[in-house]
């Protein structure tokens, strides 16, 4: 946990497992705030065109210690890799309470020793705040926005105690974060955890918001949107209530969504009661744009169960100052994904028809993915913080990502839990049992916990599945599972009538391939063509192009990243073509023998003969119930 990691490992050691850890710690500070000082600390914005936080941070007295440590996290819950947000930390100083400087000595990169024999202390520095992320912070003239984890030091063994943060905003500006208000107007935590697990957002941002029964959702919604601010108000009402259904109400009396419509973000970071979620703002030009944020909403919304209040023990209380190393992301971020796919079509905001479409169109990608069968999924979990976080060139060829693998593998789960109990439960029952296990309070999960689960909802082991899929790398067998829930699926290559080209000539030339991923450079342009990848085996491979080539020519035609695939298309299967290319500032040439393509589209519907279990199954997974 914490900064702190010394004190706090050593208590998780001393006491088993932590179950529903930091529910009982949180309550016990709160009983504990009217007899403990709290760690106050205040974030000032003098100047919000320099892009700097003034923040002080006053230490009360600890009279049984004649040294302090204080920790700057170096990673924020939720996105893994250690980011080193010391690196912004500017003017550093320590005195007390008179003004005196006191010794602090720095021991490494993001931890100093404060010589305070037992007294208060005062800490002051500025934060460099200009990077405009869901995990990190930023200010300037129009508003400021930060992630705890990137403005505020930990005070090592005292993380558990309350913490303060008062705010001194520019004139007209106000605040909107999930943290209570205290009567003297600073915003009160229970913790460390609880204060940097609490985003907020400051501006001229609209404030909206809405009611579902006892449970109040506001809504911060900062920058230039070309979205109908009702409806975004109107989507996160339905995927509130849809998720409710699931867990049957809410965990919390307040809950904030801090929305940031930017020239381009798509992105969001889960917390205990709030969630940022950085969105394109003129990307409502279509229904899509209004699917794609339903579809961000639900997934970090259903975070506020999956991963923050049941989670894996390693994730929370958290060690701030480096890696915490989970098998079970898979589970946080791909089952989350696709049942966030399951809420919008349940709260309505995807159609049936659209439902199939999603799957027909993200499935053949997943399918075609080399990568796909290399690592297990709970070890890409693991090595989350070197390679999901820190993809190379070969990513796709020798790799995957848990959200993705993972989504697959909680569909086919579902399906199967379907299969074994009529369609009557799956994995929202399963997400259910859970949550009534930890008696609707945070509690640590395991993988053992979650098979358990799988047992008492499907009423028998599914034991193979997750040595298969999750400890395995058997491919995830989606299009049996989905004749079995009632679905005509077929599998056409591109150049077949009912891959849906009714352009003759088109749908020829749709046969010709080489196997290589082409990006136009610079970014968003088509200008110059480069190998993104190339697929093990295809004609690209070998013809030997490889990563970064720029490819110029094609039998003496000249290509762009718009045109490579066009004049490749003037060419049938099994001729051999001149591909001209730079590799790093030299001309060179290979002979490419044009191949067909191994791509297919992949058609779903509902089968008007499907027997009445597949129907039932069917019903069930789309949350119709039984008929
Ligand atoms: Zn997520």
């Amino acid at each position: 946990m914490i900064a702190t990691r010394k004190r706090a490992r050593a208590n998780q050691a001393g006491a088993k497992q932590p179950e529903m850890m930091t529910t009982t710690t949180a309550r016990r500070a709160t009983t504990r705030a009217t007899a403990v000082e709290p760690i106050r600390f205040q974030v000032a914005m003098a100047n919000p065109g320099r892009h700097e936080f003034q923040v002080t941070m006053r230490v009360p007295a600890l009279p049984d210690r004649t040294h302090v440590e204080l920790v700057f996290p170096a990673w924020a819950p939720g996105s893994y890799m250690i980011r080193d947000f010391v690196r912004h930390v500017y003017g550093l100083r320590i005195a007390d309470e008179r003004g005196r400087p006191l010794d602090g000595e720095r021991l490494d990169k993001q931890r100093w020793r404060v010589a305070s024999g037992g007294a208060a202390f005062v800490v002051s520095y500025r934060v460099f705040a200009f990077e405009a992320s869901v995990r990190t912070s930023f200010l300037d003239d129009s508003h400021g926005y930060w992630n705890g984890t990137s403005l505020f030091f930990a005070v090592e063994g005292e993380t558990t105690r309350p913490h303060e943060v008062a705010i001194d905003a520019p004139r007209g500006w106000h605040v909107s974060t999930a943290l209570p208000r205290s009567p003297a107007g600073a915003h009160r935590a229970a913790t460390y955890d609880e204060l940097v697990d609490s985003p907020v957002e400051v501006g001229t941002h609209a404030r909206l918001g809405f009611r579902v029964g006892r449970t109040a959702f506001e809504v911060a919604l900062y920058g230039r949107t070309n979205a109908d601010q009702r409806r975004l108000v109107a989507i996160l009402r339905q995927v509130v209530q849809a998720t409710a259904a699931i867990f049957g109400g809410f965990p919390f009396p307040r809950y904030l969504f801090i929305i940031h419509a930017l020239p381009v973000g798509s992105g969001g970071l889960e917390h205990h009661a709030s969630v940022t979620m950085d969105i394109t703002g003129l990307s409502f030009d279509e229904e899509k744009g209004y699917v794609r944020f339903a579809d961000l909403a639900a997934h970090e919304f259903f975070h506020a169960w999956n991963v923050k209040r049941l989670h894996d023990p390693v994730l929370g209380p958290f060690d701030y100052t480096r890696e915490n190393y989970t098998r079970m992301l898979w589970f946080h971020e791909g089952f989350t994904d696709y049942l966030a796919n399951v809420i919008i079509l349940r709260a309505g905001v995807l159609d049936e028809k659209g439902f199939w479409r999603w799957i027909a169109e993200d499935w053949p990608r997943y399918a075609a993915r080399p990568g796909r069968l290399e690592t297990p999924l709970h070890e890409l979990s693991f090595e989350a913080w070197i390679k999901l976080y820190k993809p190379a060139e070969n990513h796709f060829n020798n790799t995957v990502s848990y959200y993705e693998k993972g989504l697959w593998v909680a569909m086919a789960l579902d399906l199967e839990l379907r299969r074994a109990t009529r369609g009557r439960r799956g994995l929202p029952e399963l997400f259910r049992w859970l949550w009534e296990r930890a008696q609707r309070r945070e509690a640590t999960v395991t993988e053992a916990d979650v098979r358990a689960a799988a047992r008492a909802v499907g009423g028998r082991s599914f034991d193979g599945f997750f040595e298969r899929h999750v400890h395995g790398t058997d491919d995830v067998p989606l299009p049996a599972l989905w004749r079995q829930a009632g679905l005509a699926v077929s599998l056409a290559p591109p150049w077949a009538p009912e891959a849906g080209e009714s352009d003759p000539v088109r749908r020829v030339r749709a046969r010709s391939w080489c196997g290589a991923m082409i990006e136009g450079r610079p970014a968003g342009s088509a200008e110059r063509a480069y190998v993104k990848n190339v697929l093990p085996g295809s004609p690209a491979d070998k013809a030997g192009l490889t990563y970064g080539d720029e490819l110029v020519a094609l039998d003496g035609d000249r290509v762009n990243a718009t045109t490579f695939a066009k004049r490749l298309a003037d060419h049938p299967a099994g001729r051999a073509v001149t591909v001209s290319y730079f590799r790093r500032d030299r001309l060179q040439e290979a002979r490419l023998v044009v191949g067909t393509s191994p791509e297919r589209k992949l058609l779903l519907e509902p089968s008007a003969q499907a027997p009445a279990e597949a129907v039932a199954i069917r019903r069930g997974w789309l949350g119709l119930g039984g008929r």
